[in-house]
């Protein structure tokens, strides 16, 4: 589950693309098309000896180190915490959490601020009253400050500010909030008074076991949730805990239950776009929904012979049943033009002049440019869909192959890795068009673009390599007839093809 994380980055896989840009000389006026059209297609040459000199076991950006917890296992690794800092401050365990909770179980922070003002760092974390606090004196009266019934002064219960209350109403007020799914958090009763209570105090008041489950069950979220090397995992119902090292918005796996997501934000893992980005888009995409839906379609003309085409598979390298012509799904362009010219497809090409227009087109200019976007990520995401169908049925014929002794697990294992990795560059992909979106245009947004459309180009490749090898009827194995074996070969190739690019793509965002 775990991988070496960053160790092995060398410089082999800096990548020769970035110095060519620089040394174009593109002085970023960021004109005309040609110019743009001139600069980008210098970059294809040379393109595959980019990935040849990569080498397969170039440094993966994407490694992260990681280690899934049991609940039993994160309650141990939390405990631990709690005592050493326990012990450093002098305080109780349940004192001590509340101060690493402040701090996000950031122990050497807490015991430098330990160390320069131990009081201060007390009120800061409400664990104390500030020494300019109004003070209150320990209760003369004996009138509790809720019911107002005059009790027994060993019935008053306060915290260090002294707020006294009698112990059913503490006891009611706590039972209150549990039930409302608190657990850190819980302030003294008196009004703004924000000291927190600790959560002996707070078990010993609430009644009956079940209410302290709860109770015991709210905490550990918030101890998990507070500390910056913990995440719980988003599954279902799932109580497994993932613990980093290092924080960063990164891929992370759940042993558990298999859920995949960002360490950094629990949402769905989407690099290289990054967090804050990805939940922009998301929420606009579901705002905008209404106006983006007209775009869903599966069918399209072919734009050569006009017949209606489904799309049935993820590949959006089509051809026309009919008249055989090959052509791009996203933008109806001739396929076989598309390779050298596929920045086209997926660059939104900006009106330059649009500041100095009404705002009606403005308007209008916005919305084209969100649903080229929205349509592009819509389309992948269906690839993605439709490609894990041909995953399925893949899996299903090696099985039935291999009952009929037409080769063995082994034989087949190319063709499974092939689909497994044609879902993963997938789903970059796809995750490079919100990130596209919201870049400012410029030097660096070409440079993407040109990546991503990279990325694109030798996906749809993989993708009509994989549908095609799908419907071959044996194996190749090595040794056997030549046009087999290079067959097998032009696959294992692109799927080398394709993850560098990836690679490469993501390799900026991760160093960032
Ligand atoms: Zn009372
Ligand atoms: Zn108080
Ligand atoms: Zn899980
Ligand atoms: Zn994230
Ligand atoms: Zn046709
Ligand atoms: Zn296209």
């Amino acid at each position: 589950m775990s991988v070496d994380m960053n160790s092995q980055a060398s410089d082999s896989n800096e990548e020769d693309f970035g110095e060519n840009f620089e040394d174009e000389g593109d002085d970023d006026d960021d004109g005309g098309d040609d110019d743009d059209q001139a600069d980008i297609e210098d970059y294809y040459i040379g393109v595959s000896n980019d990935v040849e000199q990569q080498g397969a076991d170039s440094f993966d950006p994407e490694e992260y180190l990681f280690t899934c917890l049991t609940y039993k296992e994160s309650q141990r690794v939390l405990l631990e915490e709690v005592n050493t800092v326990a012990a450093a401050l002098k305080v109780v365990p349940a004192v001590a959490k509340l101060v690493l909770v402040h701090l996000h179980w950031h122990f050497t922070q807490i015991l430098d601020r330990y160390k320069s003002n131990s009081s201060l760092l007390m009120s800061d974390a409400l664990v104390q009253p500030s020494s300019t606090s109004r003070t209150v004196t320990p209760t003369q009266s004996l009138q509790c400050g809720v019911c107002l019934q005059v009790v027994r002064r060993d019935a008053l219960l306060a915290l260090p500010c002294q707020h006294s209350f009698c112990q059913g109403c503490w006891e009611q007020y706590c039972t209150v909030l549990v039930k409302d799914g608190l657990g850190v958090g819980i302030s003294c009763m008196a009004q703004e008074c924000s000291l927190q209570m600790p959560e002996d105090f707070v078990l010993s008041l609430l009644p009956g076991e079940e209410l302290k489950d709860k109770y015991r069950r709210y905490l550990f979220r918030d101890y998990v949730e507070s500390h910056f090397q913990l995440q719980l995992c988003p599954g279902a119902d799932c109580p497994m805990v993932i613990k980093v090292q290092e924080p960063r918005a990164r891929r992370v796996q759940c042993s558990r239950c298999s859920e995949v997501f960002c360490f950094k934000c629990r949402q769905m893992y989407h690099a290289p776009t990054d967090c804050a980005t990805v939940r922009k888009w998301l929420t606009k995409c579901a705002d905008d929904s209404e106006t983006a839906n007209y775009i869903s379609a599966h069918t399209k003309d072919c734009p050569k012979c006009n017949i209606c085409i489904e799309k049935n598979g993820g590949c959006n390298h089509m051809q026309c049943s009919k008249c055989k012509h090959d052509f791009c799904w996203m933008c109806l362009g001739d396929w076989k033009t598309h390779g050298s010219e596929y920045y086209e497809c997926s660059r939104y090409k900006e009106n330059p002049d649009i500041v100095n227009q009404s705002q009606q087109a403005q308007a209008r200019e916005a919305l084209k440019k969100y649903l080229f976007y929205f349509e592009r990520w819509e389309n992948h995401n269906k690839s993605l869909q439709l490609e894990a169908q041909t995953y399925q049925r893949i899996q299903e014929k090696i099985q039935e192959r291999v009952m009929n002794n037409l080769g063995t697990w082994i034989d087949w294992q190319y063709l499974h890795n092939a689909a497994k990795l044609l879902a993963k560059c997938r789903y970059t992909l796809q995750y490079t068009y919100p990130y596209a979106y919201y870049m400012e245009s410029g030097r660096s947004k070409k440079l993407f673009e040109y990546q991503q459309a990279q990325l694109e180009a030798e996906i749809e490749n993989l993708s009509w390599k994989v549908e095609r090898a799908d419907s071959s009827e044996r194996p190749v194995v090595v040794g056997e007839g030549e046009l087999c074996a290079s067959d097998r070969g032009d696959l294992e190739n692109q799927m080398h093809i394709a993850e560098q690019k990836r690679r490469t793509l993501l390799k900026d965002f991760h160093d960032t």
